[in-house]
């Protein structure tokens, strides 16, 4: 197949047929399309953008690549969240298991790194033995089982978007609003959902760096989503400091057992709790969000989302013991620095896109297509905006995987701060 003109036509500014938009989909996934012409398509997508057809008709091509799920009738809803990405944005690793006491089915499709934004599936690939890789009937058997199932699209599971989602990783083609709407809708289409939330992220660590941007995205999801029969509501949320005290996947998960044994920060706290009282709202489970907070609240008290988190754990192959051994332990990483505050006074300012380049660079994400990534790496201890600091006192700790490193790493976490004298 010549593809070089489609590239061309989007190039040029032309609109696209849903027939030369699904032969793009269908020749990339079955390799007729080399990854540098895909990667000049994307980049075209990216100048030119898709209109609202051309969106749908690339995320339906993308989600039909693969198989559906098919769940059996079942009275709990079907339900899942996803974000648009962000540095510290562990909501999904707490939420899940939270969902699933809340009544939920919870085929939770998530993907890895992109950007400088961690990745759920990374995250969960950091615990000793969990299996990211489940099939469709081992997704649907353990959803129906335990009420959630948090994995990877298969290679039969949208494998346009497993595909895609690497290559513009690293091609420089990630903030595009269709590009991401179809991303995310096309994983989130194929688990047959009732309802959805999507938590979009806007400031100068997100994807779109603007709230109108975020707004623009969010409405393109929320209407796309809606017309193909998923109820969706989204959540805007600042991406401008990190979520929460640490990011790098091991240190994340750590912090998200702290939400799931109902302590840890409160803005994690606070944004898992709103996603799920959202979705109880979404789906007639009660009628305010208000109500559904105090429902998602309460239920984290009982501590039963921890025991569910720990199910799901087990069922998805991960070595228990080895997993609380590590908990147990603390810190994992080789090298472990304090970055000190320079002087007394208020952290006034927290650049989570430098902390999440750190965390990148650090080897916590991946800066080539496919790159190993250092579980154990990233930062924890991150004074959040509003508190007051000595000097000497640590701002954050940097876990580094050798001494070489971390002098580095810890000068350019000093220089994402903004300590002001009260
Ligand atoms: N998350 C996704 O799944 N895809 C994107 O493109 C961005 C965030």
């Amino acid at each position: 197949m010549n593809f070089l003109p489609l590239i061309e036509a989007k190039r040029d500014g032309a609109i696209l047929t849903d027939a030369e938009i699904a032969e793009v989909v269908e020749g990339f996934t079955h390799g007729s399309i080399p990854d540098y012409q895909m990667a000049s398509f994307l980049m075209a997508v990216f100048f030119r953008g898709l209109n609202p057809r051309e969106t749908k008709a690339l995320t339906l091509a993308m989600r039909d690549s693969g198989t559906k799920l098919n769940f059996p009738m079942d009275p709990r809803p079907l339900v899942d969240k996803h974000s648009t990405g962000g540095v510290g944005d562990k909501v999904s690793l707490p939420l899940a298991p939270l969902l699933a006491c809340l009544g939920f089915r919870v085929p939770m499709i998530s993907g890895r790194g992109l950007g400088i934004t961690g990745g759920t599936l990374d995250k969960l690939e950091s615990i000793p033995g969990f299996r990211t890789g489940l099939s469709e009937t081992e997704i649907v058997d353990q959803v129906q089982r335990l009420g959630v199932a948090m994995g990877a699209q298969s290679a039969t599971m949208v494998p346009a978007d497993r595909l895609m989602y690497a290559l513009r990783d690293v091609s420089g083609t990630v903030p595009s609003i269709p590009l991401i709407t179809a991303s995310i809708l096309s994983k989130k289409l194929c688990e047959s959902l009732d309802a959805l939330v999507l938590d979009v992220k806007f400031g100068r660590a997100a994807f779109m760096q603007t709230k109108s941007q975020a707004v623009t995205l969010a409405r393109t999801m929320s209407k796309l989503a809606g017309d193909c029969g998923v109820a969706t509501l989204s959540i805007l949320s600042p991406m401008d400091a990190p979520l929460g005290r640490s990011a790098g996947n091991w240190l994340e998960v750590r912090e998200s057992v702290e939400c799931l044994e109902n302590r840890g920060p409160a803005d994690l706290r606070a944004l898992v709790v709103d996603c799920a009282a959202q979705l109880l709202v979404l789906t007639g489970g009660t009628i305010s969000i208000a109500s559904g907070r105090k429902l998602a609240s309460d239920c984290l008290a009982t501590r039963q989302p921890l025991a569910k988190w720990e199910a799901m754990l087990s069922a998805q192959g991960a070595n228990l013991s080895a997993y609380r051994a590590k908990l147990a332990k603390g810190d994992n990483a080789a090298v472990i620095a304090e970055v000190p505050s320079p002087r007394n006074g208020i952290v006034r300012d927290v650049d989570a896109r430098v902390i999440g380049e750190v965390v990148r660079d650090l080897g916590g994400g991946r800066l080539v297509k496919g790159a190993k990534v250092d579980f154990e790496v990233g930062i924890d201890a991150l004074r959040q905006i509003g508190e007051i600091i000595r000097k000497g006192e640590p701002l954050a700790r940097v876990h580094v995987s050798d001494k070489a490193a971390s002098a580095h790493a810890v000068e350019r976490v000093q220089a994402a701060f903004v300590v002001a004298v009260r």
